[in-house]
């Protein structure tokens, strides 16, 4: 096995590393640490958030940095506020040996006057965010002249988010720059650019796959019908009670409703989404971290950079359209070695989308039922009596109390005291889940079957009479009154359902009722329509541009 000391580190990291209990060095410390203290090299790592990337570039920049001078000599770049707290807190640890060196955070949204006095304590390590440090460089706040190493961290995050432009700028202001590193959980063209035009030949290291999710991570998923997703969600959570984790929502208005749906069943919940001020998304943060929240329900942008140990459970209320969105949540969970579920809530329609997510994630998905009212009872149950049986009782005075006790119950069997103890505690589950429907959805085994989604016909065999579509009409199945259509447009343009469908409704002024089911994909949808005003759709949304290109309409049915 590999030691810290055998790839090179010096003895007061190794005493830190020691302390924080780091026995050997992970897969990407073992691969990274030697090329990176060259100090010279340029490098590439494709590492997903838990594998221990942050000591990966932490150690050996520790190492090159000269104690002596005050000025910064490193730069780290990440995209959040959050990621950027959390890679000062792991620094701080790794050079708890080293007196004379000293780091900075900072981010948007905290005082920038507080920043730049920290900044002229003399620092020779700053973490960044884009757009705070881009503010402090305008403001000639802070000095890049000496600085050396230049690390991106979660590159292919920050590109998502739009900070292209400002990463660029900062690199072409580190004219000392002796070495680049860059990190990221996957590599869309942007980052290969930006490698290829910044970087010198990089070392390249890809640890597990690049673009596939963690081994350490258990996908599931749970076929519903679309109404009975929340239903679904709260019995995902009354099955697992020892249950850590973030559930995803597309919408800030999901994020929100459900959050406060479940408190008001009881639920320790709170939602982050981008309406909250700093100081609101701070506390829900903290109430999270301290566990005195169980769940946080999150939009993907508003959760960006969270890194929180030890997440159970990561819930897609609904699967993203973006195998790499799937790749970034399900990431929050199984971290550092430890195991993980992520769990997708999907209706039968979607598991096309959940099959292509597997495709790329290069992982089984397993599929489990949606417990039934009694299975969630029975889980509550036997989590009860552990926790009864595990609950420490050496602190309390109840000594003084176990005669009193003692008389009160004298004509109480044991039986019946356990009983009562737990009525108390399940009453509630018990009469909530007494007549528990089953959620399953039903058309699930027909629809796995079929081998039309490669053609990209989703259509849903009415198999039972049941299925609905999300307005809770009886879906005709494309064979009744509804025509399907296909448009080259998708959820790359930017459009989400409603949005698209507002589009295509203002386009050809027909009113909603008209309209089935619209099942979105990247590049093309289809829209399932009233056969009667199906022409007059095609007619008015056929040959228009959007965003300068044509826009093509047709008979999905007639195609060649
Ligand atoms: P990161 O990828 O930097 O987000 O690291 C994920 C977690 O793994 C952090 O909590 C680290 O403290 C932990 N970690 C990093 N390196 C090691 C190691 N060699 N052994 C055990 N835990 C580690």
């Amino acid at each position: 096995m590999m030691t810290f000391e055998g790839l090179g580190i010096d003895a007061r990291l190794i005493q830190a590393t020691d302390e924080l209990g780091y026995v050997n060095p992970t897969p990407i410390q073992e691969q990274a640490i030697p090329v990176l203290l060259s100090g010279t090299t340029d490098f590439v790592g494709l590492a997903q958030t838990g594998t221990g990337k942050t000591a990966a570039f932490g150690l050996p920049l520790l190492q090159l940095i000269s104690e002596e001078s005050k000025h910064p000599q490193a730069l780290i770049v990440c995209p959040t506020r959050e990621l950027c707290m959390q890679i000062v807190k792991e620094i701080e640890l790794f050079k708890k040996h080293m007196r004379g060196l000293h780091v900075v955070a900072v981010y948007g949204g905290a005082s920038i006057t507080m920043q730049i006095r920290d900044l002229r304590r003399g620092v020779q390590i700053v973490v960044a965010t884009p757009g705070r440090l881009i503010d402090l460089i305008e403001r000639k706040a802070i000095d890049l002249e000496q600085i050396k190493y230049v690390v991106l961290d979660e590159a292919d995050e920050m590109l998502n988010m739009g900070f292209r432009d400002d990463i660029e700028f900062i690199l072409k202001n580190t004219p000392k720059r002796e070495s680049t590193w860059l990190f990221s959980a996957t590599m869309p063209p942007e980052v290969r650019q930006v490698s290829k035009r910044y970087m010198k030949t990089p070392v390249e290291i890809t640890v597990g796959k690049a673009n596939t999710g963690n081994k350490n991570i258990d996908h599931q998923y749970y076929v519903c019908s679309s109404q009975h997703r929340y239903e679904t969600l709260k019995r995902i959570i009354d099955f697992n009670p020892g249950m850590y984790g973030i559930i995803f929502t597309r919408t800030k208005l999901d994020a929100q409703g459900i959050a406060e749906k479940l408190t008001r069943e009881g639920y320790d919940i709170d939602a982050l989404h981008g309406d909250l001020s700093q100081g609101q998304r701070d506390a829900v943060m903290g109430q999270f971290r301290d566990k005195t929240l169980q769940l946080l329900i999150a939009t993907d942008v508003a959760a960006r950079g969270i890194d929180v140990k030890e997440i159970t459970h990561v819930i897609n209320f609904e699967l993203p359209d973006d195998v790499e969105v799937y790749t970034h949540r399900s990431g929050r969970t199984g971290r550092a070695g430890s195991q993980g579920i992520s769990m997708s809530i999907v209706h039968s329609r979607e598991i096309f989308k959940l099959r292509q997510i597997e495709k790329m994630v290069q992982q089984p998905f397993h599929k489990l039922d949606i417990p039934s009212g009694k299975d969630v009872c029975r889980k509550q149950f036997f989590y009860f009596m552990d926790k009864l049986l595990q609950t420490d009782v050496s602190h309390g005075d109840y000594e003084t109390y176990l005669p009193m006790l003692a008389e009160k119950f004298a004509d109480v069997s044991k039986e019946e005291v356990l009983k009562r103890v737990v009525a108390t505690e399940f009453d509630r589950f018990l009469k909530y889940y007494e007549n528990a429907s089953d959620l399953n959805a039903r058309t699930e085994t027909r629809v796995r079957e079929r081998t039309t989604y490669d053609r990209g016909d989703q259509r849903v065999d009415r198999n039972d009479g049941r299925t609905r579509d999300t307005r809770g009409r009886e879906f005709s199945g494309g064979d009744g009154n509804y025509a399907r259509l296909f448009v080259n447009l998708g959820t790359k343009d930017g459009f989400y359902k409603a949005s698209f469908l507002q589009f295509i409704l203002d386009m050809s002024e027909l009113k909603k009722e008209s309209l089935g089911r619209i099942d979105m994909k990247e590049m093309n949808s289809w829209i399932e329509i009233d056969k009667s005003v199906a022409d007059k759709m095609v007619k008015s949304v056929d040959g228009k541009t959007f965003k300068g290109r044509r826009i093509r309409m047709n008979d999905a049915n007639s195609r060649g």
